[in-house]
């Protein structure tokens, strides 16, 4: 083994690996063992999406339910996330720490106090819109509209939680006005420079030194489709990282690979699925999602070796890889459960 691939391996087995944005099948009969691929490849951390704004809540819940007991079942493989401290916790432990994530506002039926509901059930990040207009937000593939009332009270109610403000799949204007409503940290989760590939679904630099300014964070999405390698080859991905840390440096860039396991065989499509409304063809996206190349878990040790390939300090790398979103979560994330006392608190 090379230096550069043996200092890479002992880096990235001791470094927070957070992947921010991970999709297995949405039917309650999926099975959770297969991310043991995100923790044979030395990931601490993934955001597993429960749901986006094309599903019925039943479907949403009953994912949820499942995925929860799943984690709650398999203590030797999982530890499910409160806080930022379980993500530390699932490193020294050698597990997979989990959290959840919603792709748009439509579960919430209109009411801010969903949001608290679902940050109660294990949900840690939610956009507002997923590709399409909805009564909060613009999504990235429909007419630019701004933010309505009941969407900046949903932001509000995203931010008292203690839940990561995303704006993926979110049309640029509602975006930006989010991110202009200052109440903190705002992420992409999992998206891409739109100078490398020109699709509404990249954030723009507007998007980018706007997320920056706000402390936040942008994920380096693997879809083949964002990136200028259809096939989601590694040197796409380090590209991305490059053009967006020669921008707005190496506190603000993160990696949500957006990797989707495969179907095991369920068939997880609403019954009335429109699949040229939500995949909209006339933005390339052709028949569907059928036949795209995403990043594989496996390509995370890739990055990193890769990263310290093209000369970033070994303190860079392990921010990219993890630690800029941990620090945001320690930052924003609240703990549900109750917390032990401070050692140092006074007798009384
Ligand atoms: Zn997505």
């Amino acid at each position: 083994m090379s230096d550069l691939a043996e200092r890479a391996r002992r880096l990235h087995a001791r470094a927070i690996v957070w992947d921010a944005h991970v999709c297995l099948p949405l039917h309650p009969d999926a099975d959770l063992g297969v991310l043991r691929r995100h923790l044979a490849a030395g990931a601490t951390f993934v955001s597993v999406n429960v749901g986006m704004d094309l599903n019925p809540l039943p479907q949403i819940l009953t994912v949820l339910a499942s995925f929860r007991a799943q984690l709650r079942a398999r203590p030797d493989l999982f530890v499910p996330v409160d806080t930022a401290e379980d993500v530390v916790r699932a490193k020294a432990q050698g597990k997979l720490a989990v959290a959840f994530d919603l792709e748009g506002a439509i579960p919430l039926c209109g009411r801010p106090e969903m949001v608290r509901l679902f940050y109660d059930l294990g949900v840690r990040q939610m956009h507002l819109a997923y590709n399409r207009n909805n009564a909060v937000a613009g999504g990235c593939y429909d007419e630019d509209v701004p933010l309505s009332p009941l969407g900046r009270e949903i932001v509000k109610a995203i931010y008292a939680a203690g839940m990561f403000m995303d704006v993926s799949h979110t049309g640029h204007r509602s975006s930006l006005e989010i991110m202009d409503m200052g109440l903190g940290p705002v992420i992409f989760s999992h998206a891409n420079p739109r100078a490398l590939k020109d699709d509404k679904r990249n954030a723009t630099l507007e998007q980018i030194r706007a997320c920056a300014a706000t402390g936040g964070v942008i994920c380096v999405n693997g879809v083949g489709r964002f990136l200028t390698d259809p096939r989601a080859g590694t040197p796409a991905i380090l590209d991305a990282v490059d053009w967006l840390v020669e921008r707005v440096g190496p506190a603000h860039v993160g990696l949500g690979l957006d990797y989707s396991y495969p179907t095991q065989g369920l068939d997880d499509s609403p019954p009335d699925l429109d699949r040229d409304y939500w995949w909209p063809r006339r933005e390339g996206y052709g028949s569907g999602l059928t036949g795209i190349r995403i990043a594989a878990p496996e390509q995370l040790p890739e990055i990193t070796e890769g990263l310290l390939a093209r000369g970033y300090a070994e303190d860079d790398v392990r921010r990219i890889l993890g630690e800029n979103m941990l620090a945001l979560a320690r930052a924003t994330w609240k703990p549900t459960r109750p917390q032990p006392p401070a050692s140092n608190a006074p007798a009384s």
